[in-house]
């Protein structure tokens, strides 16, 4: 299901697997994928299916998807072990220091061997 796609965008690509990328999760709303360049030696990102706007264009209807965004990026640190809620991280970057246009969540770990850019 994707309702809203922009062919300019590298994040909606990635969704529709025109770039390939492993997706790690998908389900029909969300995917995660690991960041190209990481930060840390985890570094998923969590992206709506839909290209959603970034964050400074979320409304109150986007709260639910964004809870799920942040559910699956701690599931995914989970499933690698990485539990202890001081050594992780979840995040946005607020524009205009964001460079992709399509909402995504930042998830990094450890955060003892989190790098400078993160
Ligand atoms: P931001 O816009 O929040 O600053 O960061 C965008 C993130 O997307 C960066 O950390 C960058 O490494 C990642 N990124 C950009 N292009 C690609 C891509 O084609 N594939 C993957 N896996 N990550 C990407
Ligand atoms: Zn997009």
């Amino acid at each position: 299901r994707r309702e809203i796609y922009d062919c300019k965008c590298i994040f909606c690509k990635i969704v529709t697997q025109e770039i390939n990328t492993e997706l790690l999760y998908r389900d029909e709303e969300l995917v995660c994928f690991k960041d190209i360049k990481p930060g840390a030696p985890y570094h998923f990102l969590v992206v709506p299916a839909d290209h959603v706007g970034n964050c400074k264009t979320l409304t109150r209807e986007h709260i639910p998807l964004v809870e799920k965004m942040m559910e699956v990026g701690k599931k995914m640190l989970h499933q690698n072990n990485l539990t202890d809620p001081n050594d992780i991280r979840l995040g946005f970057h607020w524009p205009p220091f964001c460079s992709v246009a399509h909402l995504h969540l930042h998830v990094l770990a450890p955060v003892s061997q989190m790098g400078f850019m993160s």
